[in-house]
């Protein structure tokens, strides 16, 4: 057998066995994992299918079969596939226009600042040292070497910085203003930020990658709600669906063959014409089939109560850590996420943190704080979130024992160099405690 399936069976234990607290990962279902898997990966559908009567009920959408933007002919399944999914994106988040294709979260992002931008023209985003995410201007992706990124960031309290936010707008005059982040625990103020923009007359943009899923749930605010023009996301974090992007946006839908005049009510032709040809070639469509599979999860009742489990999860492992004496970002969290100084709380280093819980079982990622000495090489903190821990049917009960874990865990670190100078029988004793609380919740796909 080639050993790239025994590889597979074994990652399949290892998420069984650990838990998963890195908060941009979850568990997909069955079905998505089936669609992922599926002959669709067979087919070449460069282009995009019909836009018109995506109102129309599912059962309409599956039979209809229309004249599409399409380079290669036999597409007449994957057309009314990605119009499902186009059409349940846009039920989902209250969008005039879906763009199912992108390939990741930073594709999407790419597309949106394509469609909008020419070289040189500025975009106003979080520094990625205060939560934002490298997509947003980090000096080594080709976007910071093609536009001019400028950066507001956080308070001492771990709130946005509107009011440098509103000066930095007022005085560069971004052609994009960014909300959007990936290590940041509280509700941005959208209304307060869409004004902002209104004065200086900047699209309003916003990359939900990290709470999409809380936003479907409604518990969370959409930004399109209020007077945002886009929105970026993956479909693989909260909204647990296949590896990939999706960009929802506001303004007129028009057939992507016509250069349309660069206004912000045409932004949803731009973005169409931005993802393809613009910055990729053929979608996926098995990974489109299992995102609309993805959504129509996201939209049934069952999923608003995933999005409530996974914040009041969220609230009660940050009171667990709390009550240890861990000091968190912000205070604590109002979403899926929590940022802990470690080293502030306990001096012990982020990254030695982090590999000492994996030697356990329990996985999360070594984060830098806002204004972190340590910075990306030995950063302070760690980062960690409740989506996949949620989704396998965890609760309160189980949130209190990772935080007592997390707690014993760090006491042992404190002093040490590296973790293989931990003791041994302790990291067997509780390693074992982790396997078996994981092996009691089985995951979606077992
Ligand atoms: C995860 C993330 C992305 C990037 O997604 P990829 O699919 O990894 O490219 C973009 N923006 C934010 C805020 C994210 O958290």
């Amino acid at each position: 057998m080639d050993p790239v399936f025994k590889l597979i069976e074994e990652e399949k234990e290892r998420q069984r066995k650990g838990l998963e607290l890195i908060p941009s990962e979850n568990y997909v279902s069955k079905e998505v994992l089936s669609a992922m898997g599926s002959v669709l990966t067979n087919k070449y559908s460069e282009g995009y299918p019909s836009f018109k009567g995506l109102e129309k009920s599912e059962k309409e959408i599956s039979e209809e079969i229309l004249p599409n933007y399409r380079y290669y002919g036999g597409q007449r399944n994957v057309d009314r596939i990605e119009r499902l999914a186009i059409s349940r994106a846009m039920r989902l988040f209250h969008a005039d226009h879906a763009n199912v294709q992108p390939h990741s979260g930073a594709n999407a992002n790419e597309a949106v600042y394509f469609a909008w931008c020419e070289p040189g023209d500025k975009i106003l985003a979080m520094n990625l040292a205060h939560g934002g995410h490298l997509t947003h201007g980090s000096p080594v992706t080709r976007s910071a070497k093609i536009y001019n990124f400028i950066a507001y960031g956080v308070t001492k309290e771990g709130d946005i910085d509107y009011e440098q936010l509103e000066k930095l707008a007022l005085e560069e005059k971004p052609k994009i203003i960014l909300v959007g982040y990936s290590a940041f625990m509280k509700i941005p103020d959208f209304d307060r930020v869409a004004k902002i923009g209104e004065k200086v007359g900047a699209l309003l943009m916003a990359d939900m990658a990290h709470v999409a899923g809380l936003i479907a749930g409604g518990v969370h605010p959409n930004p399109l709600d209020y007077g945002f023009h886009v929105m970026t996301t993956t479909t693989h974090k909260t909204l647990r669906g296949p590896r990939g992007g999706l960009i929802l946006s506001k303004g007129n839908v028009a057939s992507p063959l016509r250069k349309p005049e660069k206004t912000l009510e045409n932004i949803p032709i731009l973005i169409d014409r931005a993802v393809f040809p613009g910055t990729q070639g053929g979608p996926l469509e098995h990974v489109i089939a299992a995102k609309a599979v993805a959504f129509g999860e996201a939209l049934k009742p069952e999923f608003r109560e995933y999005a409530e489990k996974i914040v009041e999860n969220a609230k009660a492992l940050a009171e667990g850590l709390l009550k240890h004496g861990f000091i968190l970002q912000g205070g604590g969290t109002e979403n899926h996420l929590v940022l802990v100084d470690v080293k502030q709380s306990f001096q012990v280093d982020g990254k030695l943190y982090e590999r000492a819980l994996d030697l356990v079982g329990l996985t999360l990622n070594a984060n830098a704080l806002p204004n972190d000495k340590g910075a990306a090489f030995k950063p302070s903190g760690v980062r960690l979130g409740t989506p996949a821990i949620t989704t396998r049917g965890m609760g309160v009960v189980e949130m209190k024992k990772i935080a007592d874990w997390m707690f014993e865990i760090v006491k042992m670190c404190q002093g040490v160099e590296s973790e293989k100078d931990l003791d041994k029988t302790k990291v067997e004793k509780i390693r074992k405690e982790v396997e078996e609380t994981a092996l009691e919740f089985p995951l979606p796909t077992d």
